[in-house]
């Protein structure tokens, strides 16, 4: 993933996830810096892209899980702030979510109420018993 930094004089320059950080982290670049991501349009602040500052509407936002190292991401951010992974959809996020092995907790989830159940009709039985 490698981002492209507009500088304050004009010229832009393509950076990888990693550098911007760098550059960001020795000050190299202001937080108010315009960069974006390689393939988009959409010109974001640096510190918005890295994560480190809020958006201009902070409630619009919402974090949504990096799918590749499970982070929390601001769901404006074009890409998670720790790996530098592009980030999804909501859409695409939410069909995502059906994954195969929900049947399963739901059958085991079955039958740990059933066990609870008899346990519980075990005891009445015990109780009610002479
Ligand atoms: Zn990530």
């Amino acid at each position: 993933m490698k981002y492209i930094l507009k500088k304050s004089d004009g010229t832009e320059t393509v950076l990888t996830h990693d550098q911007l950080v760098i550059s960001y982290n020795r000050r190299e670049i202001d937080s108010s810096s315009l960069a974006k991501a390689e393939g988009q349009n959409e010109w974001v602040k640096v510190g918005v892209l890295l994560g480190v500052e809020s958006t201009d509407t902070p409630r619009a936002t919402s974090l949504v899980k990096c799918p590749a190292c499970g982070k929390g991401v601001s769901s404006n951010a074009p890409a998670c702030p720790g790996c530098g992974e592009p980030m999804r959809s909501s859409v695409e996020q939410a069909s995502g979510a059906l994954n195969p092995k929900d049947p399963v907790h739901f059958i085991g989830l079955i039958i740990v109420s059933l066990m609870i159940l008899v346990t519980i009709i075990y005891i009445v039985k015990k109780l009610n018993a002479p």
